[in-house]
Order: C-alpha cells, then structure tokens, then sequence
C-alpha cells in the first residue's frame, strides 16, 4: 500500500502513544476529586494546559478541550453567533472551508442567519477588497480556514485581522487544522482557533478551541465542571497529554519535515505537469504537503478508484464531504466545473519516501493511459 492521504488522518508518532499509555495507566483519579488520585490528574492536566498554552502563545483559561475540531469548529461558529444574536445576524465566510465549518454555516442559516461567502482568486486567497465590501455594522463572526484541506492554501491573516480592526463586534474564527506543522500559527489577534491533532501525529478523538479570554460564546455540550465552562465533561488528562506531545513534536520538527515535503512534493508536481491532462490545482505557494490535480475528462472519483486498484491512497474532496459534487474549492480557483468534478488531492508526510513517490508515479502512469486512451 503507498498511503498519500495523510491530510485526512496522519499516524500517532511513538511517543504521543507512550505518553497517552503512561498517563492513563498513572493517573487514575478524576480531576475534578478532592483526594489525592484526583489532585495528581488535577496538576497534571494544569501544567499540560499550561505547556499547550504557551505552545499555541495563548492564556491557559484560553484553552477548551474536544473531541476534534469538528467539534471545535461547531462550538465556536454556533456560539458566537448565538451570544452575539443581540449585536446582528450576518456572518462571513469562503468557500474553501471544511463540512465542519460550511455545515454550520448552513444550520445556522436555516435559524435565519445570514451567510456570504468571500470571492477567491485564481491565487486560491480570499479577497480582501471584497471582505472589506461584505462588512457591516451586524456582522457578527468572519469564519476563515488559515490552510485549506483540498489546495493546502495559505490564507492572509494578518490582512484579514487588520481589516476587522474596524469592526469590533465581528468575531474572527480560524480553522487551523490543516495548518499545525506546515505553516506558523500563533493566536495573538484571534478570537477562537480549531485544531486537531490527529493531522500531524496525535491522537483520533482529541481537539482544542482557544478562545480569547473575555469572549462569550454558548457552549454545546452542558455539564458537570470541567477544565472549562464552555464545554463540560471530566477533564481527559492522557487525551490533553497526547495533544501536548503531538503539538510540541509538530512545531519543534515544522521547518526540517517541511523541507522534507517540498523536496518531495516538487518531484512529484514536476513529473505530473510533463502529462498533457494534467492540471495541478494547488496554487504554486500552497502548504507542499497538499497537491490538489485533474486529469482533463476523468472524473476525480474515478482516478481515485483507479489509483486504489493498485494500492495507493488518495483523496477526492476532503474525506467528510459528500460524493459526486464537484469541488467548490477547485471550482473557486478554476472557474471550472468540468475541471473541479476531475480533481483529486494527493496529500503528503515527512514520513512519505523517495521510493514511494517514485513508486505512485509508475501506477500513475498506468492509470492514466488506461483512463485517458479509453476516452
Ligand atoms: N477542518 C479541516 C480544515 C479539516 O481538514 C478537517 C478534517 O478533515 C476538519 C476540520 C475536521 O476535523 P476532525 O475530523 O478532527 O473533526
């Protein structure tokens, strides 16, 4: 098998699983007891919110604990804009954002907000003389993925925070799962930002939202006390430790696994552009572990099955969107719906070998004179 997906699930390194192991075999009291087996989950869980805190260049109480950033992304987008229903009902957004994001965009529509979506250059980049056309005095939240999933586009956010400077009741939500590893990401200037630490080596089921000290949102999930009051639950102390580990490992490695990846990720664009149906989607400054493609007339679900035939796995769309529409992320940068029902998205690891890479080429080649002379 040559695994190419690592976009939508990278594996646990080694040692966010031995940390996970050793916690939850250490710690066996519940954080919130007053005894002594409550009172060790209790400091460790502190000094482990403290660590992911300054990691993230956040305030402890900044940090909530989830289950992912689906998650994440539901809580914050649902709740800015249920606390701030008082101040308006108008929310801004792209089109590149995940099911997560655009999802929640839909619910809350349904409940009679009201949704624009930012216009996209050939770039990939949200456009900011159309963000600075699209606010008003009731826009209550502008919710902005910081890399998309399918182009790997990096998003300007120190243009976007400016922009809302002027607008003090709207929020700035930042869904920063695709970019912890590849590019720097601070949450100085945010309001709230998800991230989930399964995309670069911790573990399924665990997520944070930071959310800026002071700003009120509803929570989803009600309950007992937890490390938050905005989301209840006993405080999962092995879970927050594996973050920990996953997010240290990630920002400490990000500049030598990045090389790794741009090394790799240009051979691949290189030997894919000498294909006459190739079209490479991903704009040229995309994140390199992201290459989105179309090969002219194939459909991109049919390229995928293909390549899968052959035991190599990639992905069409992000792996949470339904089937047989075509990519509005591609749509975006292309103009084209042929090309964007065509796409498909290699996504790349440090882990991802020489040999590999060379090894996908040659089942590349094969599928795509299979696929293409048959037309
Ligand atoms: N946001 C982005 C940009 C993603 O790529 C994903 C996962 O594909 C998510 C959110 C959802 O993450 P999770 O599966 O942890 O809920």
């Amino acid at each position: 098998m040559i695994y190419l997906d690592y976009a939508a699930n990278h594996p646990s390194e080694e040692a966010v699983l031995q940390r996970f192991c050793e916690a939850e075999r250490a710690l066996i009291g519940n954080a919130n007891s007053s005894h002594p087996a409550g009172e060790a989950s209790r400091e460790e869980m502190e000094r482990i919110t403290a660590s992911i805190a300054s990691l993230m260049g956040a305030e402890n109480a900044e940090v909530i604990y989830t289950s992912g950033a689906t998650e994440s992304n539901n809580m914050a987008i649902k709740g800015i804009a249920r606390a701030r229903r008082h101040l308006g009902r108008h929310i801004i957004s792209t089109p590149l954002e995940h099911a997560s994001v655009s999802a929640s965009l839909t619910y809350l529509q349904e409940q009679g907000y009201e949704i624009d979506l930012l216009d996209i250059g050939r770039d990939g980049r949200v456009d900011l003389e159309h963000l600075k056309d699209l606010l008003r005095e009731d826009t209550v939240l502008l919710a902005v993925t910081a890399v998309d999933s399918e182009l790997g586009t990096i998003q300007p956010l120190e243009g976007i925070k400016e922009i809302l400077k002027s607008f003090p009741n709207c929020a700035l939500h930042v869904d920063a799962t695709q970019a912890i590893g590849r590019v720097p990401v601070a949450f100085s200037g945010l309001d709230t930002l998800s991230l989930a630490p399964h995309k670069f080596g911790g573990l399924n089921g665990s997520g944070l939202l930071l959310k800026k000290r002071g700003l009120v949102l509803e929570p989803l999930l009600h309950g007992g006390v937890s490390t938050s009051l905005y989301r209840g639950g006993t405080p999962t102390v092995s879970l927050a430790a594996s973050v920990e580990t996953a997010l240290r490992l990630a920002i400490e490695n990000r500049e030598d696994h990045v090389q790794k990846v741009t090394e790799l990720s240009n051979e691949l664009k290189n030997a894919l552009s000498a294909y006459p149906k190739v079209r490479i989607n991903s704009p040229s400054d995309a994140v390199p572990h992201i290459l989105n493609l179309s090969v002219d007339g194939v459909k991109g679900t049919r390229f995928q099955s293909a390549l899968a035939d052959h035991g190599v796995c990639v992905s069409v769309k992000s792996a949470c969107s339904s089937d047989g529409t075509p990519s509005r992320a591609v749509f975006a940068v292309s103009r084209d719906r042929r090309n964007a029902l065509s796409s498909w998205r290699i996504s790349l690891s440090y882990r991802t070998t020489e040999e590999e890479a060379r090894e996908f080429l040659q089942i590349f080649d094969t599928c795509y004179y299979e696929l293409t002379d048959r037309k």
